[in-house]
């Protein structure tokens, strides 16, 4: 165990370049295949000795974020200290987490600062888990915590907890953020996707064929889309109306393949995101976030996980520079943010008494 000092981790947001959702199951949860990518925008997780367990929030979205046993750090603390035992049972920490990451804004946040206080901890401990180990416990905290430690760009099967990471060059991605003046509860999301997908087979949509699969799941607007889109803010497309499932969900052959050229107008071209319809129909607004940051050049755009930031690709930092100052003059969202991708997951952050 580290003796006295408190431990900071760095831990970031994520997007989906593809969210591709299968119908509800059983057990209540949805089948996921999603390609995840780690951007710039992190919160920091500290955790230090104390005689109890307890946490602070400051920042972004602080009074949002529960400061007791439910906030998702401190389950992660309970759940690493089951998977360690031995001195850390009688171990107790104080959790601070410094926000950046809007709360419910489909970023994953709580995810990333359950990713903090697992390393933070694990460290502080000096417990010895693994990467692999540690996204075990990841794994049972929340779907997209494993991911949360992992970073850079990764395919994510089951709820998101199974990863491979995507093999591609080193290409920088250049992002806009679009942060909405509102939050989307992620159950809320599914649960108008389920709507959506129920109306639509009550109104005799046809199943989808195999060979549509790909096409079916795909929430990327082209740039006709932005002028104009449908109801379900997606873009219009010949042969008739969006289907919006429920079916078989694949990886994106599209998606991947853009990734492994690096071509940020093909990565554009292939962003999906199966709830974006559902995100659009609680939350209409999004449709100008989305047609406005298409019509001011974004390469693609797609409302982030089940929402309401919507993220825009640029070409090259510069472009993502007009990009978000012409997105914040336009009055369509709350605030707007500069970020890159991919970035590395959770790293800890050199102790500021020791740094140079
Ligand atoms: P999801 O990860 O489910 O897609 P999201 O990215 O949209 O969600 P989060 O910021 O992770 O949103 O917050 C989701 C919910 O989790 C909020 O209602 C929030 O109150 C709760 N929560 C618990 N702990 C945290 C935390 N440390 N940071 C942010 N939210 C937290």
């Amino acid at each position: 165990m580290r003796a006295g000092g408190a431990v900071t981790a760095r831990v970031p947001a994520k997007l989906n370049l593809q969210l591709a959702v299968g119908p509800r199951r059983a057990d209540g949860y949805h089948g996921l295949v999603t390609v995840f990518h780690a951007v710039s925008l992190f919160d920091e997780v500290t955790a230090e000795p104390a005689s109890q367990d307890g946490v602070t929030v400051t920042g972004e979205g602080a009074d949002r974020v529960p400061a007791d046993k439910d906030n998702l750090a401190l389950r992660a603390v309970t759940a690493l200290r089951a998977a360690v035992g031995g001195a850390a049972r009688a171990a107790r920490v104080h959790i601070t987490i410094t926000k950046r990451i809007p709360v419910a804004a489909g970023l994953a946040g709580g995810s990333a600062d359950a990713a903090g206080a697992l390393v933070a901890c694990n460290e502080l401990w000096r417990s010895g888990l693994d990467q692999q180990q540690l996204g075990t416990v990841a794994a049972k905290v929340g779907s997209d915590v494993a991911f949360a430690l992992l970073g850079g760009t990764a395919v994510g099967r089951g709820r998101g907890e199974q990863l491979t990471p995507a093999l591609a060059p080193a290409t920088a991605y250049h992002w806009v953020l679009a942060f909405a003046d509102g939050q989307l509860s992620t159950p809320d999301v599914y649960a108008m996707l389920d709507r959506l997908r129920a109306r639509q087979a009550g109104a005799g949509g046809e199943p989808p064929s195999p060979g549509a699969k790909a096409e079916l799941g795909t929430g990327q607007p082209s740039r006709g889309g932005a002028r104009g889109e449908r109801g379900d803010g997606q873009p219009p497309r010949a042969g008739g109306p969006r289907k919006v499932g429920p079916r078989e969900i694949e990886l994106s052959a599209a998606l991947m393949t853009a990734l492994r050229s690096g071509d940020p107008t093909r990565v554009g071209r292939a962003l999906s995101n199966d709830l974006q319809p559902a995100a659009v129909a609680l939350f209409p607004a999004l449709r100008k976030t989305l047609a406005a940051g298409l019509e001011l050049g974004a390469l693609g755009a797609l409302v982030a996980g089940s929402g309401p930031t919507c993220a825009f690709l640029a070409s090259n930092a510069n472009r993502a520079l007009d990009l978000a100052v012409s997105l914040s003059g336009a009055g369509v969202c709350r605030s707007v943010a500069r970020v890159t991708g991919p970035v590395p997951g959770t790293v800890i952050l050199p102790d500021p008494k020791t740094a140079k």
